[in-house]
């Protein structure tokens, strides 16, 4: 399952995705289609013209990546959570 690799020292470590919500984007950083219900808190930002939806963890507020909607994924959400594979580590479920 991966979870939350922000604010190690302090603990954080909340689960984030499931595996289940894991898809491959071609973008080659990790890409999840849904989140875990309250554990990542969405940003919009809407300078320079353009819609982007930072996401951060729920819990320790560390960035986590960006979520793109409306692509065309063969998804049931039609999103892509476009997530820094630094801010993710995997822990068996
Ligand atoms: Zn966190």
């Amino acid at each position: 399952m991966p979870i939350c690799a922000r604010s190690c020292s302090r603990g954080c470590e909340q689960p984030l995705y499931t595996a289940e919500t894991k898809f491959n984007s071609g973008c080659g950083w990790p890409a999840f289609y849904d989140f875990i219900p309250g554990s990542v808190d969405r940003h919009e930002d809407n300078s320079f013209g353009m819609r982007r939806v930072e996401i951060t963890c729920s819990n320790c507020g560390g960035h986590l990546g960006h979520v793109f909607e409306g692509e065309g994924f063969p998804t049931p959400t039609d999103q892509r959570h476009c997530v820094n594979s630094l801010s993710i580590k995997y822990k068996e479920q």
